[in-house]
């Protein structure tokens, strides 16, 4: 019976399932003392390309909605000057709750909010996963510096399956600095050329357990010749 009721879940009722587990596990979770509300994912629950940043701030907090601040409307204006409004895609964080003074979310936190981050992209089954931040970047990419593979689509092993990941600066950093929102913007202005790959060549290369080096120049070979 409960197996059945799952199936016949859609994936919005799914990530509401999610939501509420995080409402109930609250109290037990680091930061759930702190008077500070969650933040879920909000977007999408079809959407192709999923964007994850590190965690939610101050105007996060109040509106209980992420990326809504100065460098949120940086990201949002930014997507959807490449084709992309907000609702057509799905954006969460790493950590789902404020952090004290915005400091960056400490390992433990990670560890502990993982699971909904998990099943949010188990739910969702994204074509493309778009980290923001080295943060959000090492979940996939613990080893790599994001100066050196900003902009580059990675397939990366995640579970049990192949996915498309690619890092790119987060917006904050892209307020801060000129030559980071350079890139930053080139960086976005990617995304169609690269979702466009994916759905024609996509499924084939994940499932090839592809040399890297062959997979890195096939890529960029279909983007960029
Ligand atoms: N920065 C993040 O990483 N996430 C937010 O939701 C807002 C700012």
């Amino acid at each position: 019976m409960k197996n059945q009721l799952a199936e016949t879940m859609t994936k919005a009722d799914r990530l509401q399932k999610v939501r509420e587990s995080l409402e109930k596990d609250l109290p037990n979770l680091p930061l759930g003392d702190i008077g500070e509300p969650t933040v879920p994912g909000d977007g999408s629950s079809e959407a192709k390309i999923v964007f994850i940043g590190e965690a939610p701030g101050h105007n996060e907090s109040i509106e209980r909605k992420p990326f809504v601040g100065r460098s949120g409307q940086f990201f949002i204006k930014t997507l959807a000057a490449v084709g992309y409004p907000r609702q057509d895609v799905y954006i969460t964080n790493i950590v789902k709750v404020r952090p004290p003074e915005n400091r960056d979310p400490l390992p433990e936190e990670i560890r502990a909010y993982k699971p909904y981050l998990d099943q949010e992209i188990e739910v969702i089954q994204p074509k493309l996963i778009i980290t923001l931040g080295r943060f959000s970047m090492a979940k996939f990419l613990p080893l790599v510096k994001i100066s050196q593979v900003h902009g580059r689509l990675h397939k990366v092993h995640w579970g049990t399956k192949n996915i498309f990941v690619l890092p790119m600066y987060h917006p904050a950093a892209a307020l801060r600095h000129p030559q980071t929102s350079k890139s930053f913007v080139e960086d976005f202005q990617k995304i169609p050329r690269i979702l466009e790959w994916i759905s024609q060549k996509g499924d084939n290369v994940l499932q090839k357990e592809t040399e890297n080096l062959d997979f890195e120049s096939s890529v960029k070979h279909a983007l960029f010749s």
